[in-house]
């Protein structure tokens, strides 16, 4: 028996990093999956991999969000599970960053979630239940020179995960999130990153003193996702090694 099992799932920005491994995750656990990302290529290899549905989704048009939910409707016959996971990075100081990068980084990160959570409001009230997992960031608790627009974007969701678990209690949909730390994919390998930062120090720094790998996050995400998280909403859960302790 698996963890998801009879769930059908749509996982944002699934073709690569951890997206792809909750994809994976999700999959072996029984759930059906339907996942978007802006990397045709990627999505489409993966999908072909796998046999998951893969959707060009940006998680910043309205339009595109109505499409893959009702996709996915369409497909599956409903929606029990979002995994709002797309998310971007832009390492600038503020004095260095312009306008248009922290516009993309709040639209993506923040505006994304909050799309998401809005459009699927309909279809899991109509199945009677749902789940709903959104990843924020330990820059979601402490600012970080070079994340500014980062940094804000993922404490914004976490007052869009408390105020969305208020107000759809009442339809018996969970809302949570998740907060990463350090986990090996392109995003913590981001060259500006990697040129600014000690990365031996920051190891040093945790009290499990590696990278992760993404699966040990999409184990987390999976529990929140599954009806064995049936009292958990509005919780966050940080999947950091220690890195805040
Ligand atoms: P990643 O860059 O490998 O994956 C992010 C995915 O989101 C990519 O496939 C990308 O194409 C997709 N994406 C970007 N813009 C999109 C858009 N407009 N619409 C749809 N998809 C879009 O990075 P990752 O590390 O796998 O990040 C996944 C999530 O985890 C992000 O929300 C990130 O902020 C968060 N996170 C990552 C770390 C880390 O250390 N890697 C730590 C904390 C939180």
């Amino acid at each position: 028996m698996g963890l998801l099992d009879g769930k059908v799932a749509l996982i944002t920005g699934g073709a690569r990093g951890m997206g792809a491994a909750h994809v994976r995750l999700f999959l072996e656990e029984g759930a059906r999956v339907v996942f978007g990302d802006v990397l045709d290529e990627e999505g489409k290899a993966l999908a072909e991999e796998t046999g998951a549905t893969y959707l060009r989704h940006d998680v910043t048009s309205p339009g595109e969000w109505e499409r893959a939910v009702g996709t996915t409707v369409e497909v599956y016959g409903k929606l029990d599970v979002l995994v709002n996971n797309a998310g971007i990075l832009k390492f600038r100081r503020i004095s260095e960053m312009s306008l248009d990068d922290f516009d993309r980084v709040i639209s993506v990160n923040l505006k994304g979630t909050w799309l998401g959570v809005k459009s699927v409001i309909e279809p899991m009230k109509a199945a009677g239940r749902g789940s709903i997992v959104n990843i924020s960031s330990i820059e979601g608790y402490v600012g970080a020179e070079g994340l500014s627009a980062y940094s804000a974007s993922k404490f914004g969701i976490r007052g869009i995960t408390k105020s969305a678990a208020r107000e759809l209690a009442r339809f018996k949909i969970r809302v949570n999130s998740v907060h990463p730390g350090a986990i090996n994919t392109a995003m913590a390998l981001d060259p500006d990153i990697v040129a600014e930062v000690d990365a031996e120090a920051f190891v040093k720094s945790m009290v499990i003193k590696r990278f992760a790998k993404p699966v040990e996050v999409s184990h987390v995400v999976a529990f929140l996702a599954s009806d064995r998280a049936s009292y958990c909403t509005g919780s966050e859960v940080t999947v950091d090694g220690g890195l805040l302790t």
